[in-house]
């Protein structure tokens, strides 16, 4: 016999976790939530410099590979995801960004009523528990606590700002406030010297509820479906295939490669495609794991003639006083997110909204091995890195099923740079850090521009070295993205995949179009907005 549950949850990530908080919470409701990954009790996924372990950590990873990529110079991009309670959330680097405001409005101009920014504040503000910026703007007591990073930050983060202020930037206190625009240091989804990821914020406070059942290591393999009505989900667990029935509605919240995996081995997606491999068609679907979009970055090292992060982290005394402050203090390096600095700037003043978003890290790491990501071993000389993405990219790729096993890494196409505007956004970029890097304030501490290096000088020699080193920023989305037209779009905006029923999906898949800046916040804001919509919906049935 399966159990039955009122909800099913797919994924424990940055939405998911969300959903079974908040749809368990009236204890009116059973809500069972499959996590193919274990538990996030792990020490390096808890402190935030474990950020570099769990990048190639495969018990916490799903570690894909995209196919090789033409924008790339046929390089494949390496795109690690979370696989562990929490989701990305837990292996992300932390970095409180919500997006531009105008990302929200388009989100209802594509046909979304309920998307705009002054409809989805309240739920940024609902998740949120942070101490400074305008209370307009933020949630105090939500379970998401945010820190400000600024009192522990590296001095260099000064020296930073002066350059951006010597070209124009101004310093900004709050990048999710009234406006955008400027340079200044990142708040952090860390609380106390420890991630706050959202298994942390949402999902262990409700675990002690008896509505809700969380399945670690139960890798659903498909939604089961009667007609058009999703009924539940199969999933493996120690090798043996097992269901779960849902009496109200399956949630789809495995993030943005495997929400549209799922969808297509369950049957829903284009036909020809599943019939291609073997699949029995629930719903033709053809946009389902289209539309994929992502952020990409470039970075530039620079050596110091001032001590950066590196001083401290690389020697082995510095490992232990870090390790020693941490332990008594719970600050330090070891506390804070990677990303200390950065901003948002235009590179042409009539532009309505920012198009790139700059990084600030105080250390190095050019000499780490292929496949690792030591923050605890950086570079031996004194260095740190600038940085940059594009805020709106307009390239879109795909996700495809490979075959019809669903423990197969899908297909993943970014189609990096397809829309040429992206790579000329770049260019601007890369000639705009190398200004950066020759501001007065600059000058006083760079001794060497490591990477790109003097060489590059024209516009091809950039165009070169962004394809060659051009990494993604980790933020795919849009593959099941929402609107009116079940052609063009998987679910519409109250989350339900069209031409079907009882099934929705909620997470980073659904973006219509890509935020300006880091993807989390935005993930757990529809988190928060689909529970309140089922819950709706729910009471609606209830008191037609
Ligand atoms: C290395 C890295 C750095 C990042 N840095 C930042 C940052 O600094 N700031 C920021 O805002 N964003 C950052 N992001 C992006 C952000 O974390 C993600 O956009 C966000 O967490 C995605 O949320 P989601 O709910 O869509 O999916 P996820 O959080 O990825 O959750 C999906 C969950 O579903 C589970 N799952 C998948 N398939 C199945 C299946 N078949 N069965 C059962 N479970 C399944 C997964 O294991 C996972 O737990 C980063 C991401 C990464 C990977």
């Amino acid at each position: 016999m399966s159990e039955s549950f009122d909800y099913v949850v797919v994924g424990a990530g940055s939405a998911g976790c969300v959903l079974a908080n908040r749809l368990s919470a009236s204890g009116e409701y059973s809500v069972c939530l499959l996590e193919a990954g274990g538990s996030d009790w792990r020490f390096f996924v808890q402190i935030p410099i474990g950020y570099g372990k769990t990048y190639y950590q495969r018990a916490v990873n799903w570690m894909y590979h995209t196919e090789n990529d033409p924008g790339l110079n046929n390089r494949p991009s390496y795109w690690p995801r979370g696989k562990v309670l929490g989701g990305s959330s837990s292996i992300n680097a932390m970095v409180y960004i919500r997006g531009h405001r105008q990302d929200y409005d388009d989100w209802a101009a594509a046909g979304n009523p309920g998307w705009s920014y002054n409809d989805v504040l309240p739920y940024f503000k609902k998740s949120e528990g942070n101490q400074q910026g305008d209370a307009e703007y933020h949630g105090r007591d939500g379970p998401l606590r945010i820190d400000n990073q600024s009192a522990y930050l590296h001095p260099l983060i000064e020296t930073y700002q002066r350059a951006g202020a010597e070209l124009g930037l101004k310093v900004s206190e709050d990048f999710n406030g009234a406006q955008q625009s400027g340079i200044g240091s990142y708040q952090a989804t860390v609380h106390r010297g420890r991630r706050m990821s959202t298994s942390r914020a949402f999902l262990r406070p409700a675990m002690r509820r008896p509505n809700l059942t969380v399945i670690t290591h139960a890798h659903a393999n498909k939604v089961l479906f009667d007609g058009k009505t999703a009924i539940g989900v199969e999933f493996s667990r120690k090798g043996k295939n097992q269901k779960v029935l849902a009496k109200r509605e399956v949630v789809l919240s495995a993030g943005a490669v495997n929400s549209p995996q799922l969808l297509m081995l369950s049957g829903v997606g284009n036909s020809e495609s599943l019939q291609s491999v073997g699949l029995d068609v629930v719903q033709h679907h053809p946009s389902v794991g289209q539309h994929l979009q992502d952020h990409l970055g470039i970075d530039f090292i620079l050596k110091s003639k001032v001590k950066t992060l590196n001083d401290e982290l690389y020697p082995w005394w510095g490992k232990l006083w870090a390790g020693v402050k941490y332990f008594a203090t719970g600050r330090g390096p070891l506390s804070l997110s990677l990303n200390q600095g950065g901003g948002f700037m235009r590179t042409q003043p009539e532009l309505s909204q920012p198009n790139l978003q700059l990084y600030f890290s105080p250390v190095s790491y050019t000499r780490a091995p292929a496949k690792t990501r030591p923050l605890m071993n950086p570079d031996p000389f004194s260095a740190f890195m600038v940085g940059l993405s594009n805020c709106r990219p307009k390239s879109t790729g795909s996700v495809s099923l490979r075959s019809a096993d669903p423990i197969e890494a899908p297909v993943i196409k970014p189609n990096y740079f397809s829309a040429p505007e992206d790579m000329q956004e770049l260019i601007v970029g890369t000639k705009f850090l190398r200004e950066l890097t020759h501001t007065e304030a600059f000058k006083k501490v760079i001794s060497e521009e490591l990477l790109p290096g003097p060489s590059m000088q024209s516009d091809e020699d950039i165009v070169e070295y962004i394809k060659n080193n051009a990494w993604t920023v980790f933020h795919p989305c849009g593959t099941c993205r929402m609107g009116p037209d079940e052609n063009e779009h998987v679910v519409d905006a109250r989350l339900q995949v069209h031409g079907l029923q009882n099934i929705r999906v909620a997470d980073a898949s659904v973006f219509p179009n890509i935020v300006s800046g880091n993807t989390n916040a935005a993930c757990i804001m529809v988190g928060e907005k689909a529970a309140d919509m089922i819950l709706q919906d729910a009471a609606v049935k209830q008191n037609p």
